[in-house]
């Protein structure tokens, strides 16, 4: 099974085993769809997070909080839309370059998957956040805290 913590050591043949257990795990991937979903059909959600490595368990498992959605309901039935700092890379304008796509993501996604709601989610600390608002503005809790303004 591919490790993704382990480093691969290219150009080594420990290393080059590595990316052909990677290629070979994607191609598993990719012929492994659930056993309920097809690629279209009705899903419960599309989360929308930030890239910060420190939350990807954190944001799953907040999904799983979400009401009207049963844990065991949430395998494989939500999509994810991920780039710094989630949904403040939607919306504010230091990101305005990438707003075409969250959209044309969505609504791509509501046409495939008939998603009911999107799930925005921020973290504190996030350095996209502290990008588009300023060191200031997510200095402490109360300020991260406190609606943020358009500058
Ligand atoms: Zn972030």
């Amino acid at each position: 099974m591919l490790r993704p913590q382990q480093p691969v050591g290219w150009p080594h043949a420990r290393g080059f085993l590595g990316l052909g257990t990677a290629a070979l795990a994607g191609g598993l991937l990719a012929t492994a769809a659930g056993p309920s979903q097809a690629a279209s059909g009705n899903y419960e959600a599309m989360l929308v997070n930030c890239i910060d490595p420190r939350f990807t368990t954190l944001s799953w498992q907040y999904m799983g909080l979400l009401h009207g959605i049963a844990r065991d309901k949430l395998a494989d039935n939500y999509s994810q839309f991920v780039f710094a700092g989630g949904p403040v890379g939607a919306i504010h304008p230091k990101f305005a370059a990438w707003h075409n796509t969250f959209w044309e993501n969505l609504d791509i996604t509501v046409s495939l998957h008939h998603i009911p709601r999107v799930v925005a989610l921020t973290h504190r600390d996030c350095g996209a956040a502290k990008l588009a608002f300023g060191d200031a503005k997510v200095a402490t809790k109360e300020e991260e805290t406190t609606p943020m303004q358009k500058p």
